[in-house]
């Protein structure tokens, strides 16, 4: 599978909102500024066949309006499943009557955004034979929050998504080949992890493959001259492939 760290950055940071894309078609995440990131770096918005948003917070979803208006300009008849929690559908048509008012009805009809709501996925075929598990991770005060490991060809990617350092984290990386987590800040938090939660998951699991996202301009630096062995941090556009 092809990775592509479209944002590898947090609120406040340089780099784009935390957001990966698989195989150039199964995107993980489309907050603020995504969908010109993706033009930027060359890719077709016609070509996201799925995105799976973690949690509703703006620099996660914050782009799924701008995502539909360009749908809605330039016709891309293609389709498109967006995957999230519950109430995510009425959510993105209040963003969207805030920001547009009046035009989401006539913007969705060309659209056509299939908004696929759940409350645990558990080995979901999304087409061409990936599957998609969901596990509930400890976001702060905001429930749900999600993680997902991605399966394709018998090889399991894993997503934090934005989280503290919890059980599901642990079962997200145990079971993947590769785990991309979020590393906001330098220390543990309630509702993010930091560099010392990374340190400890990589000493824990010293085979598994590891790349952080979500990160303060501060924190990727000082993780960077740690030179971790099995940790990968990437820039935005880097590109790997398992
Ligand atoms: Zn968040």
């Amino acid at each position: 599978m092809k990775i592509e760290f479209v944002g590898t950055g947090s609120i406040g940071a340089t780099q784009s909102s935390s957001s990966t894309l698989i195989d150039n078609k199964l995107l993980i995440d489309m907050g603020n500024g995504i969908i010109k990131k993706l033009k930027q770096t060359g890719h077709q918005i016609k070509d996201i066949e799925n995105c799976l948003i973690t949690h509703l917070h703006g620099d996660h979803f914050g782009d799924i309006p701008f995502l539909m208006l360009d749908r809605f300009f330039y016709k891309i008849e293609t389709p498109i499943h967006i995957y999230g929690p519950k109430g995510m559908e009425k959510t993105v048509k209040e963003l969207f009557d805030i920001l547009f008012p009046g035009d989401y009805e006539t913007v969705q009809e060309i659209a056509k955004i299939d908004f696929i709501e759940f409350e645990e996925m558990k080995n979901v075929n999304i087409g061409d034979e990936t599957y998609i598990t969901s596990y509930e991770v400890q976001h702060g005060k905001l429930q749900p929050a999600y993680g997902y490991i991605a399966e394709k060809d018998n090889q399991k990617i894993g997503f934090s998504g934005d989280s503290c350092y919890c059980e599901a984290i642990d079962i997200i990386v145990k079971q993947s080949d590769f785990s991309i987590l979020d590393m906001s800040w330098m220390e543990s938090k309630k509702a993010h992890m930091g560099l010392e939660d990374i340190l400890k998951i990589t000493q824990t699991y010293p085979d598994k493959r590891i790349a952080t996202t979500h990160m303060q301009d501060y924190t990727r630096e000082q993780a960077k001259k740690q030179n971790i062995k099995n940790l990968i941090i990437p820039d935005d556009g880097e590109i790997i492939e398992i």
